[in-house]
């Protein structure tokens, strides 16, 4: 059954079969951008010779059945991969191993320096050195406690 509508006043309604005329696709003219998107994607449409039973199929899977993975696929947004993305998330590693890494590849480590940009005043001193400021480019790179390592 197709119920479509091109406007007020415009409904489409009927079987797929209403639509077919000796085995050629006989789609109306339509107004709406998106129906006429819809309808080329209909003629693209091979209409079977011989009889057949009607059937659903699911387009986003291989063998035409329906899968909600298939369907959030579909449908969310993606980032491109990082390189970084494996040995972060890696079944070898705990999952709060994972998680602080994805949070310091994101800057997100609540350091002294991190607390203080939200506009916290705070006395800061490294807690390995306490010569200079906990900041995560400290702790993991300038900190004469983390060259030691
Ligand atoms: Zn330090």
């Amino acid at each position: 059954m197709v119920d479509l509508e091109d406007g007020p006043g415009s409904p489409f309604k009927g079987k797929v079969s209403d639509f077919i005329e000796n085995h050629h696709w006989k789609l109306p003219n339509v107004r709406s951008p998106l129906l006429q998107r819809i309808f080329e994607k209909i003629r693209d449409i091979k209409i079977p010779l011989h009889a057949c039973e009607d059937m659903c199929l699911w387009s986003l899977s291989s063998d035409g059945s329906f899968s909600s993975k298939s369907a959030w696929e579909d449908i969310r947004s993606t980032n491109p991969k990082v390189p970084w993305a494996t040995l972060i998330w890696n079944k070898k590693l705990q999952p709060r191993a994972s998680i602080f890494g994805w949070r310091m590849a994101h800057g997100k480590l609540p350091t002294d320096e991190s607390i203080q940009k939200r506009g916290i005043a705070l006395v800061s001193r490294c807690s390995l050195c306490g010569v200079e400021v906990e900041s995560m480019d400290h702790i993991f790179l300038q900190c004469s406690f983390a060259e030691g390592l």
